[in-house]
Formats: structure tokens, sequence, C-alpha cells
């Protein structure tokens, strides 16, 4: 008998995401800021405070406005961690920017907020921390730093739904904030995003540059006779058929993150005994009071003992997978970046590997995940 394949990730599914998408499509207006976006933004500014939500197509595009808004130009620097997605930067280079890349903490991922002010430069223009796997950057010292040089802060809150920093839901620290609900996301859309625009000085433009530079949203609403193109803008905002499924997930999201907390915790509890061999468990700083439960990850003490440890658990019919490589060594980035050796990014690149968690994910199969960990330790 063969057993069962563990995946690392299967999305969410409600069981009313159909539905919702049926009443879209019958209800005759399927582009964008129909019923279901509505309903989204609605939720979002209820639930965790921001004074603005527009829902995108992507994280990626969320990131994409925001570097629009804060009117990023060649030769303005942007600071952010080495170890995240490409999104983060590609966005500000998009525009011209100088990525300036931090270093992870030795503690856990995100970057090293001590680390900050040293790398600001007067062309600095910007600071996006990245909540890696939905724990909380230091935003205190990352806000200090960006008040004292008057720096903006864009939240890359991609993997951070529903968590927060001292009490305070992450998103609303920045000026301008990007969440993800791509399909490995704790909430999905497929592929969906949404910009958390928490400076008021930014809502109105942000409205414009989502719809291809025009005052569309202000037409519609009745506050203009008619619409025009007044900015540079894009086609930033998602078909309502996409907001009709991410409805159907936010419909649940207090269970879906209540089971997700189950599982993570229960691979905290058993897999405790590998700390004292050296192998890293996830950190969870004071500060990061509450968090999603978006990745578990063990920090593995070597490459090669990575490369092992994923071989013995795919033998088991179970998939572990690592995750970023530093931006700084990138083939498209590092003649561009200024030679710093960043040791933690590329600690977490080469040694970091995630856990299959997801809401289906049954105690008999973590069991299975659990003992293939286990038994791959006993002996080293
Ligand atoms: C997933 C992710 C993104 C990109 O999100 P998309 O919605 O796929 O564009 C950006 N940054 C981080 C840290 C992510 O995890």
């Amino acid at each position: 008998m063969t057993l069962p394949f563990i995946p690392f990730n299967k999305p969410y599914l409600s069981g009313r995401e159909t539905r919702y998408i049926e009443e879209a499509v019958r209800s005759g207006k399927i582009s964008g800021d129909g019923v279901f976006t509505r309903r989204c933004h609605t939720f979002f500014e209820a639930q965790f405070g921001f004074h603005k939500a527009l829902l995108t197509t992507s994280c990626t595009d969320a990131l994409e406005m925001a570097a629009l808004l804060l009117r990023i130009q060649p030769g303005d620097e942007v600071i952010m961690p080495a170890y995240t997605f490409v999104s983060t930067a590609n966005a500000f280079v998009l525009r011209g920017a100088r990525i300036v890349f931090a270093d992870s903490s030795a503690e856990h991922p995100n970057v090293d907020a001590e680390a900050l002010e040293s790398l600001v430069t007067p062309r600095t223009r910007a600071i996006v921390p990245v909540h890696y796997a939905g724990v909380a950057c230091d935003m205190e010292a990352v806000q200090q730093v960006a008040a004292r040089h008057g720096l903006a802060v864009v939240e890359d809150a991609a993997q951070a739904i529903g968590s927060r920093y001292k009490g305070r839901f992450l998103g609303t620290f920045g000026e301008l904030a990007a969440f993800s609900f791509h399909e490995t996301k704790n909430v999905t859309a497929g592929e969906g995003g949404l910009l958390a625009v928490n400076d008021p000085q930014y809502a109105e433009r942000a409205e414009i540059i989502r719809e291809k530079g025009t005052n569309r949203s202000a037409f519609f609403r009745g506050e203009v006779a008619k619409y025009n193109w007044v900015d540079v803008g894009s086609s930033f905002l998602p078909s309502d058929i996409n907001a009709a499924y991410l409805w159907a997930q936010l419909e649940q999201l207090d269970d879906i993150q209540q089971r997700r907390r189950h599982i993570w915790q229960r691979y905290e509890a058993a897999l405790q005994p590998l700390r004292a061999l050296g192998v890293g468990l996830p950190h969870i700083p004071a500060y990061a009071t509450e968090h999603n439960h978006h990745l578990f990850y063990l920090v593995c003490r070597s490459l090669a003992e990575r490369e092992a440890l994923i071989k013995h658990l795919a033998e088991r019919q179970v998939l572990l997978v690592f995750h970023y490589l530093s931006l700084h060594r990138s083939p498209y980035y590092t003649a561009e970046h200024d030679g710093r050796a960043l040791p933690w990014a590329d600690h977490y690149a080469d040694h970091l590997v995630r856990l299959p968690l997801y809401y289906e994910l049954t105690p008999e199969l973590q069991d299975r995940v659990i003992e293939g960990i286990l038994t791959f330790y006993q002996y080293r």
C-alpha cells in the first residue's frame, strides 16, 4: 500500500466560493469594484482598522502601487531585507530605485532592525519591512529610524493577515501596506492582493492609480460629473469574481486561523527536542503578540543536512520545501548590490525548510511528517 502524498500546501476551501462566484456572475457586474469587492473593503477596514482598503490583483501590484504613490524615482534608495520575495524589490526597481538590502536577524528571518539606521543615506526614501511567516518585524525600531530620517514605511504584509505587533494589527503601521491572497497564503482568491492605505494623504491618488490614472471611482460615487485621465496609473483592480472567492474565505477567517494555530503548535511541541541538537525552530519575539501561523519552519545545521532531510521525507511521501534565495545574490541584482556580506540572509536561504501546513492536514497526516523528521534526527 502506498501512503497518500502530503503536499506542502493545499488551498483552503470554505465551500461557498462557487456559490458567491455564481452570485457575482448573475448580478451582471463582474468587473472590478462590484458588490463582493465592496464587502471585502468594508471588512478589512472594520476588522483591521486600515484607513482605506483597496483590493488589487496581487500583492505584487499593491507594492507597485505603493512605489507609484511614494513617487519613487531613479536614484532613490529603498531599504528592505535581502531574504524576501522578488516582488518586494521589483516594485521599486521598476521605478528606477536602487535597493539597499539589509540582513536578517540571527534569531529569525525578519530584518535586523538594529542595522537599519546604518544603511540610511541622503537618497533613502523608504523602508520596506517584510513580516516573514506572518511574524511581526520590530515595528517600533523601524518607525523610529523612519521618523528620524523622514522616510516612508511600506509594510510587505503579504503573509501577515491577522497578525499583530504589541496588540496592533500588522498593515496599520506603514503609510502603506500590501497583503497577498495568492493560493499559498492563509486566505486566498487564487491570485489577489490588498493595498492598505493608512496615511489619508495617499487615499485619493491610490484610487486613481488603481483605475488607470482616472478619477472613475469618484465619478461612480457622484463626486465628479465625468471621469478623466488625471494622473499615471494602471489596471490594478481585480474582477468581482475574484472578490467573491475571497469573500467566501474571509467569512471563515477565524476558523482558518484557529486551525492553523492548532497545527503549528502541534509541530512546535513535537519538534522541541530538536532544539537541543542545534536545529532551529521558529522564534517568536515577545512584541509579536499574536501571529497567524502562516508557516512552520526548521533551520537545519547545514545545507547538506537540509537536502538530506528533504530527501528523507520525500521517501515518506512528504513534501518539505526551502524558501527564498537571498536577493542580493540573485542573477539579476548581484551586480547592483554594494557588496556587503549578509550572512544571516544567506543562512536562512541555505538552511531554512518549511513543513506542510494547511487546513486539511489531519493529526494522522501531521504525525507522519513529525515522525519522519524525528527519525531523521535520531542518529545525528
Ligand atoms: C506572496 C508574497 C508576495 C507576492 O504576493 P502575490 O500576491 O503573489 O503578488 C510578496 N511578498 C511576500 C513576502 C510574499 O510572501
